[in-house]
């Protein structure tokens, strides 16, 4: 079951254009990256390569990325959300997803391209560490 709107996160336009266009550059492959929040508004995108073995199948930040991400958001004591797109699926938790969601704890935003040449839609879940998938809300502001 996938409780609705049960948190919201607000994206400025601008950073929610920037994640757009990334995603869309990267179609077919998945693409990925990651925003920083700060009391559940998004502050700053962080634009990453994925570096998964088969990109148009999963995604995968590398580490060192990651690392660099990481101590860039802990600057302003913010909380990373990942993000990426599914170039076929739907804009929804894959089990695999859901594997790495589970240890990182991060909140997931997921881009769609189901609906291909349309613009891709979005999705934003929480993942607890037993694997339960929450929705929240993506606001645009
Ligand atoms: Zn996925």
């Amino acid at each position: 079951m996938v409780a609705q709107a049960s948190f919201v996160v607000r994206i400025p336009e601008a950073i929610y254009q920037e994640m757009l266009a990334h995603i869309v550059a990267s179609y077919p492959d998945e693409g990925c990256g990651v925003v920083g929040s700060k009391d559940g508004q998004v502050v700053k995108h962080y634009p990453t390569a994925n570096a998964a073995e088969h990109p148009d199948d999963f995604s995968i930040i590398a580490e060192a990325d990651m690392i660099r991400i990481y101590n860039a958001i802990d600057d302003y004591d913010g909380e990373m959300i990942y993000y990426h797109s599914h170039p076929k699926s739907e804009a929804y938790p894959s089990a695999r997803d859901i594997e790495w969601a589970k240890r990182s704890g991060y909140l997931y935003i997921i881009f769609s391209h189901r609906f291909y040449p349309e613009p891709p839609y979005v999705r934003v879940f929480a993942i607890d560490a037993d694997g339960g998938v929450t929705e929240g809300a993506v606001e645009r502001v």
